[in-house]
């Protein structure tokens, strides 16, 4: 038991949600120095929703609304943090969730598969009977995606993506929206719209901000889209690193 007033409670209760996940056997054993990489970046930012993050997740959001195929791809972490914000989305958004794993095995995209079926969501794509591609044709273990998914997706929302196959997305004609709390990762650099945040705060916001979204023109959200850089928005999300005296 955590008690009410720790300090770093919330911090906690989310590591115990990693450490749960990892005895049910829905993790790698590298997902959780990934975590432990994560915790850090959000003890400097001060574990709050920046305002370029916020801009960040604005446009993100009207990016996957104005899509034909948005596409949200799931890893083991992300699945242990955030399940059922992630399948709100998916509902809010009508878009599509794929499995994606860095150390793929049968057995650990079956247990996946099967968290998200018992969870409400059943067209989960990238499991184990799905057709599988290669993007660009580079028959490497980053490049693979489902076909009626990421192969097929205009958008796609890849948090706590790896750099490799960022990557190999970003050279695709592929809109790439990346969720990660580094905003120097090669995943952040890649990406076309980085949220430099925790997906546990990303989440559950993106799917409040599509509510509101939806009910506004097409003209507004290109708008938004359009007014957007990515490159100054880095380097907003980086300079929200400043240590403050006293902090
Ligand atoms: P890259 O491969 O993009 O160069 P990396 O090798 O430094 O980055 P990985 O271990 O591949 O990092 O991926 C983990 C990334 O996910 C880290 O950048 C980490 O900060 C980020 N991360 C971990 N947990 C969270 C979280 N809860 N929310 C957002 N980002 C997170
Ligand atoms: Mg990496």
């Amino acid at each position: 038991m955590i008690p009410e007033n720790h300090p770093r409670r919330d911090s906690l209760i989310l590591r115990d949600k990693i450490v749960k996940a990892n005895d049910s056997g829905i993790l790698a054993p590298s997902s959780l120095i990934a975590h432990g990489r994560g915790e850090t970046f959000d003890y400097l930012l001060g574990e709050r929703t920046t305002l370029p993050a916020k801009r960040a997740i604005y446009v993100a959001v009207a990016t996957m609304i104005v899509a034909d195929n948005p596409v949200i791809s799931v890893n083991g972490n992300t699945t242990a943090l955030v399940i059922d914000e992630i399948i709100g989305l998916a509902n809010e958004l009508n878009a599509n969730i794929e499995i994606n794993l860095f150390y793929r095995t049968d057995e650990r995209v079956d247990k996946i598969e099967k968290l998200y079926r018992k969870h409400g969501f059943d067209d989960i794509l990238g499991g184990n009977d799905d057709e599988i591609k290669y993007l660009r044709s580079i028959k490497n273990p980053r490049a693979t995606a489902s076909k009626r998914g990421i192969y097929d997706a205009d958008v796609v929302l890849v948090p706590l993506e790896d750099g490799d196959r960022a990557e190999i997305l970003s050279k695709t004609d592929k809109t790439v929206i990346c969720v990660d709390l580094n905003p120097l990762s090669r995943t952040s650099r890649k990406s076309d719209i980085s949220i430099v945040d925790n997906i546990v705060r990303v989440i559950p916001l993106m799917v409040q901000i599509a509510r509101d979204l939806k009910n506004q023109d097409e003209e507004f959200l290109y708008e938004l889209i359009d007014s957007y850089d990515n490159e100054y928005n880095l380097k907003e999300s980086l300079e929200e690193f400043k240590i403050k005296e006293g902090y």
